[in-house]
């Protein structure tokens, strides 16, 4: 039999830690826990980075985790980064996994980031000798809140001796075993901001006597529609959303204050100011096409097609579009 290739070698690997993938997957989602608290899901994964050898480091930016496989040789850092957190969202089916925390669940997927990243782990412990880097598996708390634990953990040092860092986010619009890449930005930068609209209260059969908030919020939430159309380069991609409102009291009296708290998402880095300094961290067009070839190369000998995708930006908001 002739030899096989280093990519064939790595997707017989990867069927051998199927099983061990859901499982750590399920295990996650059962017990999902919201950013900054995931203290049962941050000792999960020291264990699990613990009994596969690596050394570990635990409680960065609170409950965020870091394993290091240290290579013999190695010509510097490259790291792999998956994020924590769960959402304050109710889970509303019968799966037998599901989650076990009231009102709160991994609805974004970053319980099969883990996983994945943790098959990760246990795929370059077995492939360690033919490694010719020392490899950190950064686990980020809070990526869902802004500006969220990758702030922190950079700020900690965490990223002071990596070279290049990758990481990846399930998608649901892409069909299962293929994946996607983008040029550029490919997740939101995440913005918020909070409009409070100071009126005049008063009755509401005198209007000319007051200033009513209410009126003045629409007015103002349909004209920030119009940053995006009028403010905006239209090849930049770019979205302000408008998630929560309130103001008044009764039915027949204005209040004076109106209170508005959009969620701003920008795509485009040039347009949203970075919460820290953006180092190049990202895959250069060179790195890019190679990526691609070996992808190519790799999934075409497991599923007999081009697995990868050019991908349009999902509609999402992320800390890490920063980075
Ligand atoms: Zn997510």
């Amino acid at each position: 039999m002739q030899n096989k290739t280093l990519t064939q070698e790595i997707l017989a690997l990867a069927q051998g830690i199927h099983d061990y993938v859901i499982q750590m997957r399920r295990d996650f989602h059962k017990h999902p826990e919201t950013g900054f608290v995931e203290t049962r899901t941050s000792s999960v994964i020291a264990d699990e980075l613990k009994r596969l050898g690596l050394q570990v480091q635990t409680g960065i930016a609170t409950t965020g985790v870091v394993g290091i496989l240290d290579v013999h040789g190695a010509s510097g850092t490259v790291a792999f980064r998956a994020d924590m957190d769960a959402l304050p969202i109710t889970e509303e089916n019968e799966l037998e996994f599901k989650s076990q925390n009231e009102g709160v669940s991994h609805a974004c997927g970053h319980d099969a980031n883990m996983a994945m990243l943790l098959g990760a782990v246990k795929l370059m412990v077995q492939l360690k000798d033919k490694l010719k880097r020392r490899v950190k598996f950064i686990f980020q708390p809070c990526e869902e809140q802004h500006p969220g634990g990758a702030k922190l953990m950079v700020e900690q040092g965490v990223l002071n001796d990596v070279d290049e860092i990758y990481g990846l986010h399930i998608e649901p619009n892409i069909a299962s075993g293929t994946f996607g890449l983008r040029a550029g930005a490919t997740m939101a930068a995440t913005d918020r901001i909070v409009i409070t609209i100071i009126g005049k209260g008063g009755h509401a059969s005198t209007p000319h006597l007051c200033v009513d908030p209410v009126v003045i919020a629409a007015e103002v939430i349909l004209a920030i529609q119009t940053i995006h159309s009028r403010k905006v380069n239209p090849l930049s991609p770019c979205v302000i959303s408008l998630c929560q409102i309130s103001g008044g009291t009764t039915f027949n009296a204005s209040r004076y204050c109106s209170r508005g708290n959009p969620g701003h998402s920008d795509y485009s880095l040039a347009q949203s100011k970075p919460i820290i300094p953006v180092r190049d961290f990202s895959v250069s067009d060179f790195r890019r096409d190679d990526l691609q070839r070996h992808s190519r190369q790799g999934q075409d000998y497991r599923y007999g097609k081009n697995p990868v995708q050019g991908i349009e930006i999902p509609d999402a908001a992320f800390d890490r579009g920063n980075y």
